[in-house]
């Protein structure tokens, strides 16, 4: 019996089993009570990029507690912070000049959000729509729920929820109705800002769409003053196989979104990326044009420092070449699926891997879901498929052995599914 008194995230507690207890982590692995070990083929919900505990990271870690706590934000500030932030500008896209802190994916794209309203408030034309992408997931909170796909998670929180306008997804073959589709919204002029996920999305069920739409879709926004909000909190830190997924459309976003791998996973830490232009809308003696955003946790320098230790593991090591290695490993693991009648949609951009397993009911709340995710967890291996959607997304230190045993539990995995076993 589960004693616990601890409420789960995404979790129907009367049907799951007790939490597992994990007592340590390393590498790809987490570690449970009785010394299982967990190959973390998901990074531990797409944070961890170079692996569990990273010994620089946590070495920047202890070395910020010698000096640092929470400080707050307003009034004051702090080298990790400073550091981080000029850092990040230089790694990112052009044009992305001012680095604003917050704490989750969720709040780091709430915060694009109010500040592309802002922008258009301050300079005395309100814009009031926001576009996004049928499919995509922004977050948890109510106005990233408002900007992400409907659905029987957000049944109970509809009524609260703000009206925006949708793209269809860019089908392959389609792409031109999603362009048209976005021109047509931004031609009433009261479009604010398109949210996207570029190249993948992910919670959506990792849809994976081209760089091209994504370029065309920048090019309109610049055409009708529209702020392009880029949430690479799932895609940045090289899980498509570049730094930033944008890079691969050539464009720079107004405003981009960053979390998870921020720190390597290791600490809860996000960053909103923007343009000049949207920091100076708010900059003038007018206190009404302030930003009013804050959260306590703001820029937590043991986070900072963590991030800038992340960023020193990019510079230093050959991050780029595991990255490589491991878009190869996929794509030799996948290639045995080709022509496999039990899936359909094999695909992968860059370290991201997924499958679907054609099952009779599909959907996220379809029992194969968390039929596939015990089987896989009698295998020793943490996979979490979304409805019928099979994905791999490990950290960067996965060894070929490793994945291929991912692969293997696959195969089993899904013939003993798709037999009722
Ligand atoms: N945006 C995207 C694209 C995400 O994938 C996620 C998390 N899966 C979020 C936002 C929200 O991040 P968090 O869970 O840290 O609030």
């Amino acid at each position: 019996m589960n004693r616990s008194t601890v409420w789960h995230p995404f979790t129907q507690h009367a049907l799951e089993p007790p939490m597992t207890r994990i007592v340590s982590t390393e590498g790809a692995y987490l570690i449970d009570t009785d010394g299982n070990r967990i190959l973390d083929a998901i990074s531990s919900w797409w944070v961890i990029t170079h692996g569990h505990r990273h010994p620089a990271i946590m070495q920047a870690i202890r070395t910020a507690t010698e000096a640092y706590d929470q400080i707050i934000f307003a009034e004051f500030s702090h080298e990790p912070a400073e550091t981080l932030a000029d850092r990040l500008v230089a790694i990112a896209p052009a044009g992305l000049k001012h680095v604003f802190y917050s704490d989750s994916g969720s709040t780091c794209v709430e915060v694009a959000i109010k500040v592309a309203l802002g922008y258009f408030y301050n300079r005395g034309e309100p814009r009031d729509r926001v576009v996004v992408m049928e499919h995509g997931y922004h977050g948890d909170t109510i106005g990233t729920m408002s900007a992400g796909e409907r659905g029987v998670f957000k049944a109970a929180y509809e009524p609260l929820l703000f009206g925006v306008d949708r793209l269809a997804f860019p089908e392959a073959g389609r792409e031109q109705r999603t362009l048209d589709m976005f021109e047509a919204f931004c031609r009433s002029g009261r479009v604010a800002a398109l949210v996207i996920e570029p190249l993948v999305l992910g919670a959506g069920g990792m849809k994976i769409y081209g760089a091209r739409v994504l370029a065309v879709l920048k090019e309109i926004a610049a055409r009708y003053d529209c702020l392009f909000i880029a949430d690479e909190v799932m895609t940045g830190w090289g899980r498509t196989g570049t730094m930033f997924a944008c890079e691969q459309a050539g464009l720079s976003p107004d405003i981009l979104c960053t979390s998870k791998g921020l720190t390597g996973g290791a600490l809860p830490l996000a960053a909103t990326l923007c343009s000049e232009a949207i920091f100076e809308a708010h900059l003038s003696a007018d206190r009404r044009k302030t930003f009013f955003h804050s959260s306590s946790y703001t820029a937590n320098p043991i986070a900072c420092a963590a991030a800038v230790a992340n960023l020193e593991i990019w510079r230093g090591e050959a991050v780029g070449a595991r990255i490589s290695s491991l878009e190869t490993l996929h794509r030799r693991n996948l290639a045995r699926f080709q022509g496999d009648e039990r899936f359909a949609n094999i695909r992968q951009v860059g370290t991201i891997a997924a499958l679907d397993l054609v099952a009779p009911a599909g959907g996220y709340l379809a029992d194969v879901g968390p039929r596939m995710r015990k089987l896989f967890r009698e295998r020793g291996l943490l996979i979490r498929p979304l409805g019928n959607v099979i994905y791999l997304m490990p950290p960067y230190c996965v060894t070929a052995g490793e994945l291929g045993q991912a692969y293997d539990a696959i195969d089993e995995v899904a013939s003993n599914v798709l037999a009722g076993a």
